[in-house]
């Protein structure tokens, strides 16, 4: 099998190439290493069934060509992170928008299985938890420009299930909930890395609002796990599904947690969210979801646990601390294959 992977030089989608390489399957990579990097591959890059394109999801003449010659694509090239979000709300929208299109368009000439990456936000402020799937959304209004990320990611959604409707492209879509692990770095808001790297060199850890926010952390590796299988699964096709992890912290006492499992002495600072990401920002209380759907389609079950996703965490950042030279070369390994300009 050909597998086509849009943001796979990303945190999950380094992940999924792993996966599906060891598995024997051949994997196109399309990355225009916004987020993402060519670091993360560096493990697979000698592999001969990985071809890696640096280009974007948006350009058709690029992106058109990889869909059409895969077997399955797992669509997750997407602007991501609060602070980009925040920071760039129309890059946001027309890459999350406009690239799923591309890749939805070039797949429906060969009817090719696509698993769409979509996100817990797009549940919103919604008080009625754990979050279903077939559960109502309650986005906040426009002008909270962080509901810019959640309104483009559920057109994801809403143009996902619709090729399926109107041209029987088989698509999945996939709500992730706050996956974590190695290579995630926190520069663009991602909590438990920026905890776990600001830890190690005793800096502040900055918990935005009053840290009673709670979220639901998923390790990586179940996450692939969820997306191979769901990507197998006939039943699974025209459907959402969550994928994460249903136990729920508070972000103060992930914090307090973070700083007893590094033995850093870093204070825990409490900065609203107003001055973390300007005026036009709200914040989720809650999010958890519920699996039970994932569960019965395909027996999914988050095999670890808070405390390992974390000791694991740990242990990758304090790895990569040392390792920060040889690191350094490996980003200067050149690409496999460049697209055409
Ligand atoms: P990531 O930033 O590591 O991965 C996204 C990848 O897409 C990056 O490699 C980036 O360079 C690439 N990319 C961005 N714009 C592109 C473009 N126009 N063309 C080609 N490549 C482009 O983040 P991630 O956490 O691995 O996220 C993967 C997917 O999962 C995204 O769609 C994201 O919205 C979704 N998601 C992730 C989480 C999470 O907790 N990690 C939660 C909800 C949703």
């Amino acid at each position: 099998m050909r597998a086509l992977i849009t943001g796979g030089a990303g945190f999950i989608g380094s992940h999924l190439a792993e996966r599906l390489l060891d598995a024997g399957h051949a994997v196109d990579v399309l990355d225009d290493l916004s987020t993402g990097s060519l670091d993360n591959l560096a493990g697979v890059a000698s592999r001969r069934r990985l071809e890696t394109v640096i280009g974007s999801v948006t350009d058709a003449s690029v992106a058109g060509p990889l869909v059409e010659r895969a077997d399955i694509v797992f669509h997750l090239a997407a602007a991501v992170g609060v602070r980009l979000v925040v920071e760039a709300p129309i890059h946001t929208i027309q890459t999350n928008v406009h690239g799923t299109d591309v890749v939805l368009e070039h797949a429906r000439r060969g009817r090719t299985r696509v698993i769409v990456a979509s996100t817990s936000e797009v549940y919103g402020k919604s008080h009625v938890l754990p979050f279903r799937e077939d559960a109502d959304l309650v986005l906040g209004p426009p002008t909270k420009c962080r509901w810019g990320y959640a309104a483009s990611k559920l057109i994801d959604e809403f143009l996902a299930l619709a090729y399926w409707q109107e041209h029987r492209v088989p698509t999945t879509v996939v709500r992730f909930f706050n996956s974590v692990g190695p290579r995630q770095n926190g520069r663009y808001g991602m909590v438990l890395p920026s905890f776990v790297s600001r830890a190690l060199a005793g800096e502040p850890l900055t918990v935005h609002g009053d840290g009673r926010q709670t979220r639901s952390f998923t390790w990586v590796g179940d996450v692939v796990t969820a997306l191979t299988a769901l990507a197998e699964e006939p039943r699974a096709v025209g459907e959402v599904f969550n994928v994460g992890n249903d136990r729920e912290i508070s972000i103060g006492e992930l914090a307090v947690k973070v700083r007893a499992m590094t033995g850093s002495d870093s204070p825990i600072e409490f900065v609203p969210h107003a001055e973390a990401f300007g005026e036009h920002f709200e914040d989720m209380a809650r999010r958890v979801p519920d699996i039970s759907k994932i569960r019965q389609a395909v027996g999914f079950e988050p095999r670890v646990q808070l405390d390992e996703i974390i000791e694991r965490t740990v242990a990758y950042w304090r790895a990569s601390r040392i390792d920060r030279p040889r690191r350094a070369v490996a980003q200067a390994t050149p690409v496999l294959a460049t697209a055409p300009a």
